[in-house]
């Protein structure tokens, strides 16, 4: 996952409003391991620290990341370190949905899945990655990759059908879930189009460095930069990203959908 300077925000754009903070749950539903920890995690290093539960949703385990390992292999090394990333920043419960990596569909399968989570953790917030075509707003953009456009889709329609009895029905029925449409907002991360941003201090920030640290093999693999510089550029780099839009303070930011 990049973003581009061309996302780089002027002070003279729009200001971000403050996430709201008076919530207690969220579910982060992304593709692949890694997709959190290009940014959000600080975040989820915050709002762990004041008491929050947070949830992490995969739907692949990002079996076809790594170009010189095996996909069963890469399954396993992967699913690891993205446990490892989770516990750094206080998330414990870390799931994955097994769709295939590079070539999740956006359809009924994937929106299923992604409701029947949110009814069985019934969240207040739900959290995604960019579902838009490309990375940055400007024309010309970096394209978006077909999976991160296919989980943030879903998502947002899934948290939809989360609240209505009468679509995947199944789940009621045999897996004794109950309806949720307590979701109050949907929170899309890395996108071209943020609305709110959530404040990062030193020791979240710290947090959100050793979570990205801990994809150690995919990053190792993907870079031929020195793996610490590499980290230490997208974490600090995106914590810095929105702060002219932010009274000058660093944060990840979102696109807030509310509910
Ligand atoms: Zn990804």
């Amino acid at each position: 996952m990049t973003a581009t300077d061309d996302s780089r925000k002027k002070a003279g754009e729009p200001q971000c409003a403050a996430m709201p903070e008076d919530w207690q749950r969220a579910l982060a539903v992304v593709a692949h391991p890694d997709d959190l920890e290009y940014g959000v995690a600080a975040a989820v290093a915050e709002w762990t620290a004041r008491g929050k539960e947070v949830v992490y949703l995969l739907a692949t385990r990002g079996e076809a990341g790594i170009d010189t390992m095996d996909p069963a292999e890469a399954a396993r090394v992967r699913e690891a370190e993205e446990r490892a990333s989770a516990a750094v920043v206080g998330v414990t419960q870390v799931e994955f949905l097994d769709h295939r990596d590079g070539v999740i569909e956006e359809g009924v399968a994937l929106r299923r899945d992604i409701a029947g989570a949110v009814r069985r953790h019934r969240p207040d917030l739900v959290v995604t990655i960019n579902h838009r075509e490309t990375w940055g707003s400007a024309p010309g953009s970096p394209w978006n990759t077909p999976d991160h456009r296919a989980v943030g889709r879903a998502t947002l329609d899934a948290v939809g059908d989360a609240g209505n009895r009468w679509i995947f029905t199944e789940q009621l029925r045999a897996e004794g879930l109950e309806p949720w449409d307590g979701v109050r907002w949907v929170a899309v991360a890395a996108s071209p189009a943020v609305t709110h941003a959530v404040p990062v201090g030193p020791e979240a920030a710290a947090q959100g460095l050793a979570s990205l640290r801990e994809h150690r093999a995919y990053i190792t693999a993907l870079t031929g930069e020195d793996p610490e510089a590499y980290v230490r550029s997208i974490v600090e780099g995106g914590l810095d990203m929105y702060a002219p839009r932010f009274a000058g303070r660093r944060c990840v930011a979102f696109e807030l959908h509310p509910c």
